[in-house]
Parts: structure tokens; sequence; C-alpha cells
């Protein structure tokens, strides 16, 4: 695996979940089925209590924001909102992001999940509570992922120059609307992700693990 240089001026890492943290397999094959034969009895089951309550309110307001998006985005929603076991994570990338907040370099994460679904997934994580890995969470609140006014829109919030910001997402028209925006981002391909075309390939950073990504004299 080549190590791939991170841009000198980076402070801060914003990473999307689906594909990129997290396999697309684990959604497809383990969570999909799941839910397609649990969610109705479990509906039925707890359709008075209030966390269900919320947790429909939820799953219809993140409805309403994805809607316009692509499939994968409304996919990634549903999935994240009804996260409510182990979540899964590639095995580079908790020792990756300790290793950049020993650089000193803050991690944010960026999903069309909600943030209370993103911190359901890694508090309860296969590698456990992951939490306190991460400065922040943003979610379709902030903007919809394919759109680059919402990078510009993290960078104000985190204070800090889009230039300083490296994205990394599996898919190709996030990467665009982020470097759109001024943000540096590489593409990570996973077992399962969408497949990148060529010109994707040659325009992208690539990485197949975060250890690719090298620091140097970034604080
Ligand atoms: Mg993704």
């Amino acid at each position: 695996m080549a190590a791939i240089a991170v841009p000198e001026n980076t402070r801060v890492f914003l990473l999307d979940i689906e594909g990129t943290t997290t396999p697309i397999t684990f959604v497809k094959e383990i969570l999909f089925p799941f839910i397609r034969e649990n969610l109705e009895e479990y509906l039925s089951a707890h359709w008075e209590e209030d966390e269900c309550k919320q947790d429909v309110h939820l799953l219809k307001k993140q409805v309403k924001h994805t809607l316009l998006l692509s499939l994968d985005a409304v996919t990634e929603s549903y999935v994240v909102v009804l996260l409510w076991f182990c979540g899964r994570v590639y095995p580079d990338v908790v020792p990756a992001i300790r290793c950049w907040r020993r650089g000193g370099l803050k991690v944010f994460i960026y999903s069309s999940g909600s943030v209370e679904a993103q911190k359901l997934l890694f508090g309860y994580s296969v590698e456990g509570h992951l939490l306190d890995l991460f400065d922040g969470h943003f979610d379709t609140n902030i903007g919809a992922k394919v759109e680059s006014k919402s990078y510009e829109n993290i960078a104000e919030r985190i204070g800090c120059q889009p230039e300083e910001i490296m994205f990394l997402t599996d898919l190709a028209r996030e990467a665009k609307a982020a470097e759109d925006a001024g943000v540096n981002v590489a593409v990570v391909v996973r077992p399962g992700n969408t497949e990148l075309t060529g010109e994707e390939r040659s325009r992208y950073r690539v990485i197949t693990s975060f250890n690719q990504l090298k620091l140097s004299g970034n604080v």
C-alpha cells in the first residue's frame, strides 16, 4: 500500500461513515435483512413508547432531508438511524484516528445519518466506546453531502479554513462537492463500495486503508 502524504496545512480530518469507516457489506448483508425481518414486529411492540416515537420522528426528519438526494444517501440515512446494535468499524480506522489525534489533529464525523445515530454507532461499536475519538459530529442539518456549501458551513462551524480540512469518503460526488469548497479529499476504496471510474481514480487521492495517510509536520 503506497503512503499518501496529507497536505501539511491539514488540521482536521472529516470522516464519512458508510463505505469509509464502516463496511457497506455490514449494512447490506447484515443490517438490511435484520431490519426487514424485525422492524414490523419491533414497531408494533414498542409503538407507544417514547423512545420509539422519538426514533420514528427522527426517521421522518431524516427522510425529509434526504428525499432530494441520491438513493445512497437515503439508504445511509435509514441505516444509521435504525442502527440499534453494534456498529462495525474497519480495523485500520481506530489506530489511525488515535495517531492523528496524537499528532494534534481534530477529527469530526459527517454522515447522512443523524448525529444521534452516529453516536449510537460509535458509542456501541465492535471496538467499544469510541466517542472520545471525535471532536464533533455533523449530519444533513448542516447541508447535503453533495453540496459544496455544506463543507463551507462545516469549516465555519469548526473555526478553520476549508483548506485545513481533509475529507475521507467513498463517493466521488461527495469528494467533488468538498473539493469545490476548497477541502482536501481522499476517496476510500473498500470491499463492496461503488467502483470508481478511471478518471476518478486518477483525479483523487485513493486509499484502501486509513494507514496509508502519512502526516508530515501537521499541527
Ligand atoms: Mg459513504
